[in-house]
């Protein structure tokens, strides 16, 4: 099956498919067999694992949710690296380069994708075949597009369970891609250790990413495509950005972002950026690493909360009534916003749809 891709403006192949009827339905029966599976180093099983916690389907929430307790403790060896730019900077060249340098120097390596724009059919990034091709023939690389649908907070979700899922595997070097697109970045920023900004020499004379607040969010800046004619407009990017990020309060202590230069196409200086990474997890340090990590944790746990809080909220018809009659007087200006949520919060207790 082919399908056409409007963004690229061609055919792409349709995304494979783990189907959860047949194998899944075994999976869901006895998830800890398939976390032993995962943990064997079987594919197929990674796969399978993956496609049972993104399943909306309520009868395989407590098997994901097992399959997920039995592998937790097995997690959290690897390196994770989110990897951000606009559409056409070259994240996909990027991504295969570099995956494949670190797969030369012994790392496995696992790439998984935000996008919360992709549509229900299929992923719009990572779900083209062209892209990645080398890559993905690599046995030791394991490349999954995005989760499709849903809110970003769901498709943030599965991406982190999924890259639980392939350290178990014993992936050691988990990349997130996500492309710019409104909140995504900063829901990779919190479930990567570090985060690279990937940029194209200027086509514009205002710094891509800045305005969005996105190299706000960088560990690392790198512009690409420091190649041919566009070797001396990435060397003058770099030297924006860098006074640019010059101004920026560190977001890790003692840590300046380096801005450095590369060409994926021509897969140069892929060394100096995995060696700024090292760099980046010794300036952070084992105690600093497990900080970040936990904080990530407690957020993913408070943010989890709040979406259930407000999916409950709605699921009760007369709440949901009055929430939508508040909103409106709120909009008004007839109430004021804090009495209007303690008006629901009120209601929240009544109705008490979290035992529901
Ligand atoms: P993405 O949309 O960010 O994933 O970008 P792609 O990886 O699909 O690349 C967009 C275009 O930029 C393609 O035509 C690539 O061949 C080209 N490209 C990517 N990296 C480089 C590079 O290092 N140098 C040059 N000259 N072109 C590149």
């Amino acid at each position: 099956v082919r399908r056409f891709n409007h963004r690229r403006g061609g055919f792409k192949p349709a995304p494979t498919i783990y189907p959860l009827d047949r194998g899944g339905m075994r999976a869901a029966k006895d998830p800890q067999a398939l976390a032993a599976a995962v943990r064997a180093g079987d594919r197929r099983a990674l796969a399978r694992a993956i496609t049972l916690v993104e399943s909306d389907k309520a009868e395989h929430a407590a098997a994901a949710e097992a399959l997920l307790a039995a592998l937790l403790p097995h997690s959290g060896r690897a390196f994770r690296i989110g990897i951000s730019g606009a559409p056409g900077v070259g994240k996909s060249t990027f991504i295969e380069a570099f995956g494949l340098h670190l797969i030369a120097n012994g790392h496995r390596v696992a790439v998984l994708a935000i996008d919360p724009s992709s549509p229900r059919s299929g992923g719009s990034i990572l779900g083209d075949k062209t892209r990645m091709e080398e890559l993905g023939k690599s046995a030791s690389a394991f490349i999954r597009p995005s989760p499709t649908g849903g809110t970003l907070g769901g498709v943030a979700r599965r991406t982190r369970e999924a890259g639980l899922i392939c350290e178990a595997a014993g992936f050691d070097i988990v990349l997130i891609e996500t492309v710019g697109v409104g909140q995504s970045e900063t829901a990779v920023a919190g479930m990567v250790d570090a985060f690279l900004l990937l940029i194209a020499p200027a086509g514009g004379d205002e710094l891509q990413g800045l305005k969005k607040g996105i190299v706000e969010l960088a560990d690392m800046v790198v512009v690409n495509k420091e190649d041919g004619e566009l070797a001396a407009a990435a060397g003058r990017a770099a030297a924006e950005y860098r006074a640019a990020l010059h101004l920026l309060r560190p977001n890790t202590p003692g840590w300046e972002p380096p801005v450095l230069t590369a060409s994926s196409l021509e897969r140069r200086r892929l060394d100096k950026i995995w060696a700024e990474f090292t760099r980046y997890r010794d300036c952070l340090g084992p105690k600093g690493l497990a900080a970040k990590r936990s904080d990530q944790a407690k957020a993913w746990m408070w943010s989890e909360i709040e979406a259930a809080l407000r999916t409950n909220l709605l699921a009760d018809a007369a709440v949901s009534r009055q929430v939508h009659a508040l909103e409106t007087k709120v909009s008004q200006g007839l109430i004021t916003p804090a009495a209007a949520a303690r008006q629901v919060l009120a209601s929240l207790g009544k109705a008490g749809p979290a035992s529901s």
